[in-house]
């Protein structure tokens, strides 16, 4: 019972529950994220899918897409009128009665995979390129999450400043090339309606643009994750999300980095806790706290 957690993951599309212990999911449940303009229903929903287990449970956790300072959230991409420094970890242990811990869904995966993943308790960056590319760091044993909860934004780091619009708001954000979407959108302009899994398979049969398309994204996340361990020193690249898990992805990203000579160069590892990593993250960072 000691070291049991109840850990959600609250993303823009589904919201995870589950009971966890020392890096294991004991019982998971899973729903579609109300859509809603207020985080109260969100609150309402997080505490409908906590009920039954917290009882088990020592602590709560969660790990939640946005921004996160101590004990306040905020999640600009939401449209919430209240989703500005609201206080998520108050509201929930008013309605569920345990200590809440909250983490950024990026770093807390980062923690995940650096504990009871493919981090191998060295000083990784993780990057998980999927409909964004979000990305989490841990550095000297500890998850470095910074002032403003944005330590780790990979995905933000701005390549151009005239360049496409990011969902952050800025232009030319990383995420705007190298993401799923970027990867769909650069698509479309060699075919209507074009999907990144469209993308990869032209690639795959040899189709010039495609390959080119998935260059200029493992081109750009190398450099990323190299000028990383110029700022940091990082040892590993954990690489997940369903487009740095596809067929060929880590491959192409492995030939970018052996170009780098050895000062700039970090390995790069498949992520392998996969929707997991920020419920388990999240649970033994709890824990800790
Ligand atoms: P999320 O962004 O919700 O965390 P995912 O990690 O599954 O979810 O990423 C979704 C993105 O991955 C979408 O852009 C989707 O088109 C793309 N994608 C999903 N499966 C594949 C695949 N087999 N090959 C290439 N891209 C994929
Ligand atoms: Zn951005």
């Amino acid at each position: 019972m000691s070291s049991v957690v109840l850990a959600f993951d609250l993303g823009g599309t589904k919201t995870s529950c589950a009971l966890v212990s020392g890096g294991k999911i004991l019982e998971k449940s899973e729903e579609k994220t109300v859509k809603t303009d207020t985080a109260e229903d969100l609150v309402a929903q997080i505490s409908k899918m906590g009920k039954p287990w917290v009882d088990r449970a020592k602590s709560i956790s969660v790990a939640t897409l946005g921004l996160v300072k101590g004990a306040s959230w905020s999640a600009p991409t939401l449209g919430l009128k209240d989703g500005k420094n609201f206080p998520l970890a108050e509201r929930i242990y008013s309605s569920l009665n345990k200590d809440v811990t909250l983490v950024n869904d990026a770093q807390a995966a980062a923690w995940g995979e650096y504990r009871f993943g493919a981090g191998q308790e060295k000083d990784m960056l993780f990057v998980t390129v999927s409909t964004g590319v979000g990305g989490g760091l841990v550095s000297g044993g500890r998850l470095i999450q910074g002032k403003t909860g944005l330590a780790g934004h990979i995905g933000h780091i701005q390549i151009d400043p005239h360049g496409l619009k990011c969902t952050c708001g800025r232009k030319g954000c990383l995420q705007t090339y190298v993401s799923g979407e970027g990867i769909a959108f650069s698509g479309q302009a060699y075919y209507e309606d074009a999907t990144t899994k469209d993308v990869f398979a032209q690639a795959k049969k040899g189709e010039k643009w495609a390959k080119d398309i998935l260059d200029t994204s493992t081109s750009l996340l190398t450099i990323a994750i190299s000028n990383a361990k110029s700022m940091l020193d990082i040892e590993v690249a954990v690489v997940g999300g369903s487009v740095g898990l596809a067929d060929g992805y880590i491959g192409m990203l492995r030939e970018k980095m052996s170009e780098e000579g050895d000062m700039y160069s970090v390995e790069i590892v498949e992520a392998v806790l996969g929707k997991d990593a920020g419920l388990i993250g999240a649970s033994d960072l709890s824990l800790k706290s």
